[in-house]
């Protein structure tokens, strides 16, 4: 990867386009069937990629305009889960929410994004930073009717993850980043099996690995439980000791408009930090120098070399004209502090 200081990146999806699936929605059906919607897919994957080059971000994505939702899309491939059996269950702990059920052995009888991302690859000659849901994540969106153990099942779709992060490395992805926003909620679980099971999803790779770990997209439910955590949010401070003996690369936390102190970047010390200097919450759109002060205040915890500008979270359910101009500020802003440094 060409060495670029602070490179920008966004933590994965952006809006799709209304001709592809309601806007401004999590879950929102396709407009799209057949063969049509693959390359209405393929073509929204094409805006995704131009209008982060328009906006100035180093390391692309997918935008994931080719998936529904970031944890259900993925599932969905996989054997071993019954979508037409669900049962309610309780979402990190905040929202009921019907889920389909394992009823058997899961596995990967194919891969799931690797088409996506030699496409991908084939369109640009920038670094290319993937997204997959994490293991710990990924058993809180089911209901578990086969291995009766978040511990088992989180460790077989672990496995899972091995197969299709080595073929994504395969594809020419340069990062795969694990989205684990259940970090920040099941803190013993984390410490005792969390991590380990994140290490056997990165087992063999040569790229490099991320840890996306957020306060969630910003829909009610997660709004509202903000409102609950008080003046100081110290959530990281429970995975980022464990995470900072991991081997995983890179780890992201969110900056911009939260209450999470700064300081606790030095529990990372030495890991590549994924600053979220975006507000994914609010359809307000941040100046430049509004970005550049979450960087600068970064840089008392982290060296110049190891910070990656990027969102706070995921920002499919905004606008795409706010999601442009929320791009653009990311790139601006760091541009500010590049001339700083
Ligand atoms: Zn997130």
């Amino acid at each position: 990867m060409k060495k670029i200081l602070l490179p920008t990146s966004t933590a994965g999806s952006l809006p799709k386009p209304t001709w592809l699936a309601e806007p401004e929605k999590l879950w929102s059906p396709w407009k799209l069937d057949n063969e049509i919607l693959t390359e209405g897919k393929q073509d929204a994957l094409r805006i995704a990629l131009l209008e982060q080059d328009l906006a100035g971000i180093d390391i692309v994505s997918d935008g994931e305009q080719t998936r529904q939702h970031f944890v259900t899309t993925f599932i969905e491939h996989l054997s071993g889960v019954d979508f037409e059996k669900r049962e309610t269950v309780r979402i990190r702990d905040r929202y009921d929410a019907s889920v389909p059920t394992v009823v058997s052995a899961v596995e990967r009888r194919k891969p799931v994004f690797v088409e996506d991302a030699k496409f991908l690859r084939k369109l640009t000659n920038k670094p290319i930073k993937w997204a997959l849901p994490g293991p710990m994540t990924m058993i809180d969106t089911l209901y578990d009717a086969h291995y009766k153990s978040r511990q088992k099942l989180a460790w077989e779709f672990a496995t899972i993850l091995n197969q299709e992060a080595k073929e994504l490395e395969a594809a020419g992805v340069d990062i795969i980043q694990f989205d684990e926003p259940a970090f920040n909620v099941f803190f013993d679980e984390v410490n005792d099996w969390g991590i380990a099971t994140l290490e056997r999803a990165i087992e063999g790779l040569k790229c490099e690995t991320a840890v996306h770990i957020c306060y969630g997209y910003g829909i009610q439910a997660n709004t509202d439980w903000k409102k609950t955590l008080g003046s100081e949010w110290r959530q990281y401070e429970e995975s980022f000791p464990k995470l900072q003996k991991s081997n995983i690369d890179i780890i992201s936390l969110e900056c911009q408009n939260s209450h999470v102190p700064m300081d606790l970047i030095e529990l990372i010390r030495g890991k590549k930090v994924m600053v979220g200097a975006i507000d994914v919450a609010t359809n307000t759109i941040e100046t430049p120098e509004q970005v550049a002060n979450v960087l600068r205040k970064a840089l008392q915890f982290v060296d110049a070399d190891k910070l990656y500008p990027s969102t706070n979270c995921g920002m499919a359910p905004l606008s795409r004209e706010v999601a442009r101009g929320k791009l653009e500020a990311l790139s601006a802003g760091t541009k500010i502090v590049r001339g700083e440094l």
